[in-house]
């Protein structure tokens, strides 16, 4: 499989905010969209996705996971970016059409079809800086995916930087584009001087999230994360990695987390750090870098609650286990 992210389908979904309103959405050709080069979110970077995915179940069917959190998320998004309201139901209509349309070439696990909704403000009107764009797009598109792991299942080498942050902590909820380029010049540095895949967020001691995972540590039967602010982006599969860890019985601890009891914990035998998010689900800590020190956490190698908690939400998508908590979505 070729890189995530780099297959689309050949069409998406698409509706204009026009007029104070939103056109009958439609299905376009995935290759090109136009817009004037003064649209407000190429000078003021007014633009929001969403990433979620589908999955085909053993008997065919195609589910989407959690849509409602996603639109949810993504309605929030577009309200603290001030662009153009959405319409929940008409977005989450636009998504089961398009998936429905490329149903056939959702593949089978543990592939899945990623699903990026986007909404972008297009008022050509560059003296806007301060005030928001009367026009928009939102548009659905679709990636097949593989296995994350295909390559193995490696573990991260994070950088833990605690003079920086990601974003501006107001935006840290948003999901929303200057936020990524805001973290590539640290994440740029922690590669070439530490050799570390990724950047962990810890602004003043507190530990946060990567550039685009949260971030969880497990030691024994305890979860331990930052609780939910304003300053990092609520996962939704930080928020379902939770549940089941409940569910199975664990204590689920959302709270402050120093770089201090990070290392002293993550020196322990048996303790297990991950990244959470939707492409690669959980994927494992091996090395913490701090002060040009080298820490292993745990074995340094994936450890058992990870592959279990990893396990029970496949199961979950992949439609083998029962969907408590009403997560799937028809299309
Ligand atoms: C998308 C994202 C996550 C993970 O969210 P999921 O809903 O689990 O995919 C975490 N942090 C950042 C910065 C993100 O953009």
């Amino acid at each position: 499989m070729s890189t995530f992210g780099t297959v689309f389908m050949p069409e998406m979904a698409i509706s204009r905010f026009e007029n104070d309103s939103w056109d009958t959405s439609s299905i376009v050709s995935a290759d090109s969209i136009s817009m004037h080069p003064g649209a407000h979110v190429l000078h003021y970077s007014s633009t929001c996705f969403e990433g979620l995915k589908a999955f085909r179940q053993d008997d065919g069917s195609v589910k989407i996971f959690r849509l409602d959190r996603s639109i949810a998320r993504f309605a929030q998004s577009t309200e603290l970016l001030s662009l153009p309201t959405i319409d929940k139901e008409a977005t989450a209509q636009m998504i089961k059409d398009v998936v429905a349309k490329f149903a056939a070439e959702v593949p089978a696990p543990p592939g899945s079809m990623y699903i990026r909704p986007t909404h972008i403000g297009t008022e050509p009107a560059i003296g806007k800086a301060a005030s928001p764009s009367l026009t928009s797009i939102q548009y659905i598109l679709l990636s097949p995916v593989g296995d994350y792991f295909s390559g193995g299942s490696a573990t991260l080498r994070l950088l833990l930087d605690d003079s920086g942050m990601r974003c501006a902590p107001h935006n840290g909820r948003i999901k929303s584009g200057g936020n990524y380029a805001s973290a590539l010049g640290p994440i740029m540095r922690a590669r070439e001087s530490h050799d570390a895949h990724q950047v962990l967020f810890c602004p003043d001691g507190d530990v946060q999230e990567t550039g685009a995972a949260n971030f969880l540590l497990i030691d024994g039967n305890e979860i331990i994360t930052k609780a939910l602010d304003d300053s990092f982006l609520h996962g939704i599969t930080r928020d379902s990695i939770l549940t089941l860890a409940r569910d199975m019985g664990m204590t689920v601890s959302e709270r402050q987390l120093t770089i201090e009891e990070l290392l002293e914990r993550a020196a322990k035998p048996g303790t297990e750090a991950t990244l959470s998010g939707t492409a690669a689900v959980l994927t494992p800590v091996g090395e913490l870098v701090h002060n040009g020190k080298v820490y292993t956490v745990g074995s340094g190698n994936e450890g058992p609650t990870t592959t279990k908690l990893r396990s029970a939400i496949n199961d979950i998508q992949w439609g083998r286990a029962e969907d408590k908590h009403g997560w799937l979505f028809d299309v």
